[in-house]
């Protein structure tokens, strides 16, 4: 086998203009083999408290990846030199049933783990990190966790359904898959219900740091305190586009001002190398309301800085 075999790569743009070829993430071979990591696609909004959408979420987020170039200029990561990458579809959810969805997310990472060692998925709503979470936790044990939003998630139920899209690190964490005491909150911002509604993970012992601690700053040396907190443990990243501003990131259900910028969204995951990543997803972004494409476009670059801090990455300085 020869090392492109053993190592797909993402279509080049002098094989296929970018805008043609097929509309996986970045252009990868689809695949349900084995992977080192796996692309997924989970195309939930029925979790959504506001505005609805997130359901095109992948569809557009690949689409905008076709832009993306497999090595990292910055950080000198060459992710397809080291790694066997590719885009293993969608979850076959049920759109008309929550609780039902959350079960057939979770069966289907069951079963894609056996498979793949790290999967990236990109969303859908928020909801999906609690089945994704549990799944990975039957295998890792619970996570250590770092939870970029606008938003704590941490809501006990919304309209008397347990797992939404502002309720799923709640229980993530009271149904064990997630460690509070391994977990970081960055960029919770905007208004609330009551004065305590940041303050029941802190209690918890994560560190919880809102954006107007963020603001101005280089994120960098929250990371190095992020890594000793997560030591060497399972750890997951979960980030909500939300977690960026509305100037960055418009197109998403429930936007709040004032918050982090692509560059700090750049600093948090950078600042992840080093970290036992097992999984990540990028959620929330809804076409619908991202006119310029620019919102899918970040979360398809935020997914290849993920998969650029993923274990067992090569590095290339020349
Ligand atoms: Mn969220
Ligand atoms: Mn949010």
């Amino acid at each position: 086998m020869s090392t492109d075999d053993a190592f797909p790569q993402p279509l080049g743009g002098n094989t296929m203009p970018r805008f043609g070829g097929p509309a996986t993430m970045m252009r990868l071979p689809p695949t349900d083999g084995r992977l080192d990591v796996a692309f997924v696609g989970v195309p939930l909004d029925i979790g959504t408290s506001n505005r609805p959408g997130s359901r095109f979420g992948p569809r557009q987020i690949r689409a905008e990846s076709c832009l993306l170039r497999p090595y990292n200029m910055a950080t000198r990561a060459a992710p397809f030199e080291s790694l066997v990458v590719g885009d293993a579809g969608d979850v076959a959810l049920n759109t008309f049933n929550l609780a039902a969805s959350i079960d057939i997310i979770t069966d289907h990472y069951r079963s894609m783990l056996q498979n793949v060692g790290v999967p990236l998925s990109i969303g859908g709503d928020h909801t999906i990190t609690y089945p994704i979470a549990r799944a990975l936790a039957e295998r890792h044990g619970p996570l250590g966790m770092v939870h970029v939003d606008a938003h704590a998630d941490v809501s006990r139920t919304m309209f008397g359904e347990r797992i939404t899209h502002g309720s799923w690190l709640r229980h993530a964490i009271d149904d064990g898959y997630v460690d509070p005491r391994r977990t970081v909150q960055i960029g919770l911002r905007g208004t609330g219900y009551a004065a305590d509604d940041f303050d029941w993970m802190a209690g918890l012992g994560a560190r919880v740091v809102p954006a107007e601690e963020c603001w101005h700053h280089s994120l960098t040396p929250l990371m190095h305190e992020v890594r000793a907190k997560l030591g060497g443990g399972a750890t997951y990243l979960s980030f909500d586009i939300d977690g960026l501003d509305p100037s960055v990131a418009p197109g998403t259900g429930t936007p709040e001002i004032g918050g982090l910028t692509a560059i700090q969204g750049l600093e948090i995951i950078r600042g992840l190398r080093g970290v036992s990543l097992v999984g990540a997803d990028v959620v929330e972004v809804s076409p619908a309301y991202d006119a310029s494409g620019n919102t899918a476009l970040v979360a398809a670059n935020l997914l290849f800085e993920i998969l650029c801090v993923v274990p067992g990455v090569a590095y290339r300085t020349a």
